[in-house]
């Protein structure tokens, strides 16, 4: 047979490899700033544009390249960051692979100008899928500037691959976060189309948190110092009450590179031990200097993985020393702990007074009445004849309600003809023809909101309630960009801005579910939910913000309902397009069939 391996031309192995190290525009910015920082940049400016989808540039203060090396730099395995074997062992740049140039040229189009601090005239240098269109001598402030256009150009599948222009723009930002926290001598500035979105100035580790994080974080650090023959800490915990249910703010740098180690991150959370409510993680910013021989930077290209020598010790040492810090500082435990775990108050609410979350009710209801003033008027467009027809999707033959008309006033006591019962403050359970329903009274409620928040948002007639004093919150920039982008949908769903400014946000309307005392929470779990989620398009945004919220406000298990508020929640619940499950997709409701029954007392 003849033979048939063939070797890939260059350009398609360039791209291949080019999708490997560029994954999203984030990636982008990472290795150009990473870039910078290796030339010894003291200033670096991050430009983009639609999310990195149109432009990502990175200009630095650095050394600049001469003109071979500029022409160079694009080749693979370019480098001049090692020369020999050894040299991966001690490594103290960013980069070492002489990779991510020619793979980000391979796959857009790149602009690059440079200068050295000797030379009079700086190289302009121009690609376009790995090829050069242009080389000429341009005049240049000392340093580079690489300009990555129209990424994926020629990868019609990844550009289409690539998520919203928030979540893009989450992951550029996450990138510059983490490398202006591994460098707060250096002085950053990012625009995303033209906005400044961070301007930090050269300083301490301290107050680049806080100028990335937001002022409020200053009060909550706690600084870690430790100094072993191993490894060398410093750097931040936040006090525990300021633990987040998101991971977002976990920051491990090794010698000033950031990184992800599970392991070590589980040394942290056990040193907080029982300092942390259930589920929710530490806030921290630890910086390691172990001699570079001591670890291997080269598990993964994109080189957010490390693997330590003796990593047992370190994980020891991680724990002590926070341990020790957290001691230090007197924090002393916080919570209760004899308190009942199925009652779990989020931890912001610790302090506010807990009211009794209500299930509106509306005494004009009538969800079989036509002309029924309810809100669920344009909630359900279609005035639903019986029962049965509600159950789209499930077994109708078994569930029919032990009533003869439908057309029952279901809120009249003497002919209500839905029977409910509590059980353990957790469970509505209702008699039906067929049988018995059990109906998980948080599961159900997420239901209910879930479907109400999405129609609102999608018909934009949410009920907003005006604060008596408008209600001011601080967030830090990044969230306070996350707000602005959706804050049309927080409108369509009640909430009401009077201001957005840099660090702060001022509310002066809230949905009319949702308390004054609720609203910080209620805000930061959605942020939150958001960034955690990766959603393929900006209708996923609204969904996961209905999720959210619903999650957030649906009556907890172990709050006692009265009659009306049960029944409410049960006639509600079967109004709902997908009733069954909550949004999460967990069963709502079970149904015991009477034959059931009957063979369980003939067995
Ligand atoms: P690596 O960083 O792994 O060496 P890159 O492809 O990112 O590989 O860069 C290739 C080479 O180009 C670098 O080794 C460096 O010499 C040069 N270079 C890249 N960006 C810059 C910059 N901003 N300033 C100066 N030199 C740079
Ligand atoms: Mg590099």
């Amino acid at each position: 047979m003849a033979d048939i391996i063939q070797l890939l031309p260059d350009h398609v192995a360039d791209q291949i490899a080019g999708g490997e190290v560029v994954q999203r525009p984030a990636s982008v910015a990472k290795e150009l700033l990473e870039n910078a920082i290796d030339a010894d940049a003291t200033a670096i400016k991050l430009i983009i544009k639609d999310a990195g989808k149109t432009l990502i540039q990175v200009i630095d203060n650095g050394n600049g390249m001469s003109q071979t090396d500029a022409r160079l730099s694009f080749e693979r395995h370019a480098t001049s960051k090692i020369k020999k074997a050894e040299d991966l062992f001690n490594i103290l740049t960013k980069g070492f692979r002489g990779e991510a140039l020619a793979s980000i040229a391979a796959i857009s189009h790149v602009d690059l100008k440079t200068k050295q601090e000797n030379q009079e005239l700086g190289t302009q240098i121009k690609i376009e899928g790995s090829n050069i269109v242009s080389q000429e001598n341009v005049s240049t402030p000392k340093g580079t500037s690489v300009a990555v256009k129209n990424l994926f150009y020629n990868i019609p599948a990844r550009r289409n691959f690539l998520k919203s222009n928030s979540i893009e723009t989450r992951h550029i930002i996450n990138e510059f976060q983490r490398v202006a926290l591994a460098h707060a001598n250096i002085a950053f500035t990012f625009f995303h189309n033209d906005n400044e979105i961070y301007n930090l100035i050269s300083s301490n580790l301290r107050q680049r948190i806080v100028a990335i994080l937001g002022k409020r974080t200053n009060e909550r650090l706690v600084p870690v110092n430790e100094v072993t023959e191993l490894v060398e800490i410093k750097g931040y915990v936040a006090k525990p009450e300021f633990a987040k249910k998101k991971r977002g703010e976990q920051f491990f740098f090794v010698n000033n590179r950031f990184i992800k180690n599970a392991y070590l991150n589980h040394a942290v959370t056990n040193a907080f031990e029982s300092l942390l409510a259930n589920g929710y993680h530490p806030t921290y910013f630890l910086y390691l200097n172990v001699p570079p021989k001591s670890i291997d930077i080269n598990i993964h290209p994109t080189k957010n993985e490390i693997k330590f020598d003796d990593e047992k010790t370190l994980y020891a040492i991680i724990r002590s020393t926070v341990k020790h810090s957290l001691g230090q500082y007197n924090i002393a435990p916080v919570l209760d702990f004899e308190r009942d775990s199925s009652m779990d108050t989020p931890y912001e609410f610790k302090n506010s007074k807990s009211e009794t979350p209500k299930v509106n009710v509306n005494p004009d209801f009538n969800p079989f009445k036509p002309e029924g003033k309810s809100s669920y008027q344009n909630y359900r467009k279609e005035p639903t004849a019986n029962w049965e027809s509600l159950y789209t999707g499930i077994d109708i033959q078994n569930i029919e309600v032990e009533s003869e008309t439908v057309n029952t006033d279901l809120f009249s006591e003497e002919r209500s003809s839905v029977k409910t019962y509590q059980i353990h403050n957790k469970y509505i359970v209702c008699s039906i023809k067929s049988g018995i329903v059990y109906i998980n009274q948080h599961l159900a409620h997420q239901r209910i909101l879930y479907e109400e928040f999405l129609e609102n948002i999608t018909v934009k007639e949410a009920l907003s309630q005006q604060l008596l004093f408008p209600l001011e919150i601080s967030f830090n920039k990044d969230d306070i960009t996350l707000i602005k982008e959706i804050k049309e949908d927080l409108e369509s769903v009640g909430f009401l801005f009077d201001k957005i400014l840099t660090e702060t946000i001022v509310i002066k309307g809230i949905p009319v579910s949702i308390t004054e005392s609720q609203i910080t929470f209620i805000i930061e779990q959605l942020l939150e939910d958001i960034q955690n989620d990766i959603p393929d398009s900006s209708f996923s945004q609204l969904d996961i913000m209905s999720k959210s919220l619903a999650k957030s406000l649906a009556i907890k298990t172990g709050t006692k309902l009265n009659f009306k508020e049960q029944e409410e929640l049960v006639n509600k619940l079967f109004l709902c397009k997908e009733p069954s499950l909550s949004p999460f997709g967990k069963i709502t409701f079970l149904t015991v069939n009477l034959d059931e029954i009957d063979k369980m007392f003939n067995n």
